[in-house]
């Protein structure tokens, strides 16, 4: 399913990040507790299986790792850290007691990004977690400018191919059912050339946002694909998918955006084409993707403003239903 990162919902400037402390020692927890307290969210552990799991639960921003711990140490678990797939961008200082110079290379080659001895001046420790958060913060706002739209802040394209397959192989390994499909803004080149494209631009943020409010209701989640194009997917709970698509599509409508280009009293409208599915190895999401925008075609060809539905599970037969 869609989720959205803590990252997704911060804004440059925010400083709500998180740093989990690992250290046996309470007293060394301590003080690095009362070094951020105020500035950043802390969270500690005081072993590395402990520290392992409060990565895992709260996605820290940085950790600040002890390297001399009993049954597992700081290294052992930097390599867990680094083998993981979504805990090994978290960046790591090693904070310890070791005072060899191969230990520090050691730590830096696993791919620690900085290494600060103990017993520690608390000014540097700090300085050197704020320049490395600040290193956090930009990383993060790239990602946000790689995969998020700027005009209508919906996840892009990019975006869309990492998690509706994600989404996809989630549903395959439930073995439950969801819907994917896309939205067409209906004659949105008409609308342009009439009202200039500024005005344009005014509505695809509105219809963008008001699908996203409806499918989010329903657990889905929407991306802007092309220029007023957008993909989707939901889960189909209790055979809701024609109540689903029904609302997304009256919403628009509600916006009562007058399109005078069509004819005097219309307004801005959108076509859907819908595939529900549960996913097996036979289908991929390119596959489903292809069927949704054949049944886009259909309505785009015919009165528009409707949605063409096809659930593909009903007894492997092919069963339509145009809504309008
Ligand atoms: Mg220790």
């Amino acid at each position: 399913m869609q989720s959205f990162t803590k990252e997704s919902h911060r804004r440059a400037g925010e400083q709500n990040y998180t740093i989990l402390c690992i250290d046996d020692e309470s007293a060394n927890l301590k003080v690095l507790a009362s070094i951020f307290k105020g500035h950043y969210d802390v969270v500690v552990a005081k072993t590395a299986k402990q520290g392992f799991e409060r990565a895992l639960n709260e996605k820290p921003d940085i950790i600040l790792l002890d390297v001399l711990m009993p049954e597992e140490s700081g290294f052992e678990l930097m390599e867990k850290l680094k083998q993981h797939p979504t805990l090994a961008s978290i960046p790591v200082i090693f904070i310890t007691g070791l005072q060899d110079a191969e230990d520090e290379e050691k730590g830096l080659m696993m791919g620690a990004c900085d290494y600060i001895h103990k017993p520690f001046n608390y000014g540097i420790v700090r300085a050197r977690v704020n320049t490395h958060l600040e290193i956090v913060r930009q990383r993060n706002l790239l990602q946000k400018f790689a995969l998020f739209d700027s005009l209508t802040e919906l996840p892009n394209r990019r975006k869309w191919q990492q998690d509706s397959i994600d989404y996809w192989l989630s549903s395959k390994n439930a073995q439950s059912a969801m819907v994917y499909g896309i939205i067409d803004v209906d004659h949105f080149k008409k609308y342009n050339d009439h009202y200039g494209h500024q005005q344009g631009d005014v509505v695809l943020r509105q219809v963008a946002n008001t699908i996203r409010r409806t499918l989010f209701d329903y657990g889905g989640a929407i991306f802007r694909c092309g220029g007023e194009e957008f993909y989707f997917y939901f889960p189909a709970q209790q055979n809701n998918a024609k109540q689903v698509l029904t609302s997304a599509l009256n919403s628009v409508e509600q916006l009562a955006i007058p399109h005078h280009a069509i004819s005097l009293g219309s307004c801005v409208s959108v076509s859907i084409g819908a595939i529900q599915v549960i996913p097996n190895e036979k289908l991929s999401v390119e596959q489903i993707m292809q069927q949704a925008d054949e049944r886009l075609y259909l309505v785009k060809n015919s009165t528009r403003n409707a949605v063409s539905f096809l659930d593909l599970n009903i007894d492997d037969q092919q069963i339509s239903l145009d809504i309008s």
